[in-house]
C-alpha cells in the first residue's frame, strides 16, 4: 500500500512554533507508514483583527492534492480545526487555554501534544472526505471528534485520544480503510503520551533477556545470612547490611 500524501503549508508562525510544527511532522510520520506529511513553507493568509477566516481558504481553487494549513492566528469562528474536502486549517494560538499549568504538571510537552492532535484531526476528516461539521460531535467523550466547545475540555481529549465507537463507524462509512483508522490510532497513542509528559519511543528500550547480563550482574556479590539470633537475621553484602524478619 502506498503512503498517502499530505501538503503541509504554515502561516506566520514564530521560530519557536516552527520547531513544533517541525516536531508534529516528524512524531506523525514517525508513528505510521500509511500517510505521509510533507511541509511546504510559508503561505500568506489575510487578517481580520489578528484573526483568520477559514471562508478565505475555501473561496480559493480546490488543491489537487490534500493539504492543512496551520496558523498561529485564531480563527474567526473560535473553532481549532476544520476540514472541507482537500483542504484544512488548524490554529496553535490557544494551547495554554487547553493545558494550563494547574491543571498539567507535564505543561513542556502540553504544545507537542495539542498540536499533533490537530495535525490528526485535520488528516482524519481529510482521509475520510469528511467535513468538520459532518463528525464532529458536542458530547465530551475523550474522542479525536469531540468538537470541546469548551476549550479546557480538550484536556480530556488529549489524554484519552481515542475514536469512539460510532465515529469508526462513520468512518468506515466513508470508505476509510481499517489500515488507515490504525495509523491514526498510532498517531494518538504518541498525543496520549505526550500529554502525560511522557516521550514517545521509536524503537523499545534494550532489555536483559534470558541468559543476558548487563555486567552488573556477573559481578554483584549475592546476599548472604550472618546470623539467626533473636528471631531474625541479618543480611548482608560486601557494603551495607538491613534486618529482615523471619
Ligand atoms: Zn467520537
Amino acid at each position: 500500500m502506498r503512503a498517502q500524501h499530505i501538503d503541509f503549508y504554515t502561516h506566520d508562525l514564530s521560530d519557536e512554533q516552527e520547531w513544533q510544527i517541525t516536531r508534529a511532522v516528524r512524531d506523525f510520520n514517525a508513528a505510521q507508514r500509511v500517510v505521509n506529511i510533507a511541509l511546504r513553507g510559508p503561505r500568506k493568509l489575510r487578517l481580520y483583527l489578528d484573526r483568520v477566516s477559514w471562508l478565505d481558504i475555501t473561496a480559493t481553487a480546490e488543491p489537487e492534492a490534500p493539504e492543512i494549513t496551520v496558523t498561529s492566528h485564531r480563527h474567526i469562528d473560535n473553532w481549532f480545526t476544520h476540514a472541507r474536502r482537500a483542504r484544512a486549517l488548524m490554529q496553535i494560538a490557544e494551547w495554554p487555554v487547553v493545558l494550563p499549568p494547574e491543571v498539567s504538571a507535564a505543561a513542556d510537552v502540553a504544545p507537542d501534544a495539542h498540536i499533533l492532535m490537530s495535525l490528526t484531526l485535520a488528516t482524519a476528516m481529510l482521509l475520510a472526505g469528511l467535513e468538520d461539521r459532518d463528525i464532529l460531535h458536542g458530547e465530551t467523550r475523550g474522542c479525536l471528534f469531540d468538537i470541546c466547545a469548551r476549550k479546557a475540555h480538550r484536556a480530556l481529549k488529549l489524554r484519552c485520544a481515542f475514536i469512539c465507537r460510532p465515529c469508526r463507524a462513520r468512518l468506515s462509512e466513508r470508505g476509510m480503510s481499517s489500515v488507515e483508522v490504525v495509523a491514526i490510532c498510532s498517531v494518538l497513542e504518541r498525543v496520549r503520551l505526550l500529554s502525560l509528559g511522557r516521550d514517545p519511543q521509536d524503537t523499545a528500550p534494550a532489555g536483559l533477556g534470558p541468559g543476558t547480563s548487563n555486567g552488573f550482574q556477573a559481578v554483584a556479590t549475592a546476599p548472604r545470612y550472618v546470623g539467626e539470633s533473636d528471631g531474625s537475621r541479618r543480611i548482608t553484602t560486601a557494603g551495607s547490611s538491613l534486618r529482615s524478619s523471619l
